[in-house]
């Protein structure tokens, strides 16, 4: 087993990493429920409860039967064709669901393969939107500073220009708008000086720029990769009136957001804002596979398909993959039978409990929870193996980044396995870092 974890090291990229300085891999030998089973290194395995749902998706667990069966059922069946010319079941049937599940005014849906692609896919829509509408200068999107958007090149150029590091790519990135990040805090009443400094900030770049903005593209009420950042539905019912106002279209990024995971079932929710696009990823199909959609209104899809080209000029490969489509409505059915407000709340005050003594920890800088999102900020950047090492000997696999400890469990975790999460992160940054 120790064999494959050199061949790895010396051939494979794993996510934002070197390929000289490797850090520490572990190697999965099974996976079931709520729990990874990892080689130990000495001829034996551990088992781990897997905090981080597979970074956001696997909310059902792992080798969930109905899952699994949904899967089988579609292989014996079959398992992909192209989706030029050619339609299917599974497809039509996911499409129909997500127009039903999502706000009301999302009409279309356009399947992709990532996450990364369907934002390309919205920005896309957006450009060819204005260009339809006969504002071909209306090149540039406006978004705040924290923002995570996928790691291709138009994501990236949403991305926080710091933290996505776009020094990196200097001159290869196109230049977007960018305002101030949302002040901190899901609960931030509307007339908070902080909030109305924001907001006078944003009205202020929409106006400067109202020639050049196509689309406002945010990540609704909880900023993920960016920071673990939950901010105010005050915020992006501003938004919503800027878009309103100057014409541009309010894209919203639900990729981590979705399927319920901030206490809605989407976090636009929170906010009453409806989106004229929105992206799903990540936990649409359970984490089975890779399956991202990008949604749309009627107003986008028929100016789009009425402007030059006619069409929208985009086409994946494996769009609307059938084994994708068959298991993401099979997660959706599962997600939709079982009492999943319920089950989010239940686990929201589990962690609230579980990681409040955390927060009187010298180096805790923060301790907040939103929805299934538990999150311990520290004072400066974690020491990444240790603090893997400090928590998975306490039976809890996580993966924090920069200055956060953070989970955000599979649903089906039970109020025990909360709470060995909680309390693994806690005694884990309470050995200092
Ligand atoms: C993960 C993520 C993406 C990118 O999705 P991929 O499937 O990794 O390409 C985009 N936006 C948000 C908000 C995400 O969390």
């Amino acid at each position: 087993m120790d064999d494959l974890l050199k061949r790895d090291a010396a051939l494979l990229w794993h996510p934002y990493a070197s390929l000289t300085e490797p850090s520490p891999t572990r190697l999965v030998t099974g996976a079931s429920g709520v729990r990874l089973t990892l080689d130990d290194g000495a001829g034996g395995t551990v088992e781990a409860i897997d905090a981080m749902a597979s970074w956001w998706c696997m909310i059902h667990g792992y080798r969930n039967p109905v899952l699994d069966a949904a899967l089988r059922d579609q292989i014996d069946s079959f398992s992909h064709v192209m989706f030029g010319g050619l339609t299917h079941e599974p497809a039509v049937r996911l499409g129909e669901r997500l127009v039903e599940l999502t706000p009301e005014p999302l009409r279309h849906v356009f399947f992709c393969d990532s996450g990364s692609v369907s934002v390309e896919v919205a920005l896309k829509l957006a450009l060819q939107y204005q260009r339809a509408r006969g504002f071909a200068g209306r090149t540039r999107m406006l978004t705040v500073r924290g923002g995570y958007h996928g790691d291709t090149f138009a994501p990236m150029s949403v991305c926080d220009p710091v933290n996505g590091m776009h020094s990196l790519f200097t001159g290869a990135l196109q230049e977007q708008v960018f305002g101030p990040q949302p002040p901190a805090g899901f609960d931030r009443p509307a007339d908070d000086p902080e909030y109305l400094a924001w907001a006078e900030a944003m009205r202020a770049l929409a106006a400067v720029y109202r020639d050049e903005v196509a689309a406002i593209v945010v990540e609704p009420i909880l900023q993920g990769a960016g920071g673990m950042y939950p901010y105010s539905p005050a915020c992006l019912r501003l938004l919503r009136e800027l878009a309103d106002e100057y014409g541009f279209l309010l894209i919203l990024d639900e990729i981590a957001t979705g399927f319920g995971r901030t206490g809605t079932l989407f976090a636009s929710e929170h906010a009453g804002v409806d989106p004229d696009i929105l992206c799903v990823g990540k936990a649409l199909t359970g984490g089975y596979l890779s399956m991202a959609a990008t949604l749309c209104t009627t107003d986008v899809a028929h100016t789009v398909s009425g402007g030059p080209g006619g069409a929208l000029m985009h086409g994946p490969t494996f769009m609307a993959n059938p084994l994708a489509c068959a298991v993401a409505l099979a997660s959706i059915d599962l997600l939709m039978a079982s009492d999943w407000s319920a089950e989010i709340s239940r686990i929201s005050a589990g962690l609230s409990t579980g990681l409040a003594p955390a927060a009187s920890l010298p180096g805790v800088k923060d301790v907040r929870v939103l929805g299934a999102v538990g999150v311990v900020q520290l004072g400066g950047p974690v020491d990444l193996p240790r603090m893997t090492d400090a928590v998975l000997r306490r039976g809890v696999w996580v993966r924090p980044f920069r200055d956060l400890v953070y989970t955000m469990p599979p649903y089906v975790c039970t109020d025990e396995e909360i709470a060995t999460i909680c309390t693994a992160i806690t005694e884990a940054v309470a050995e200092g870092n």
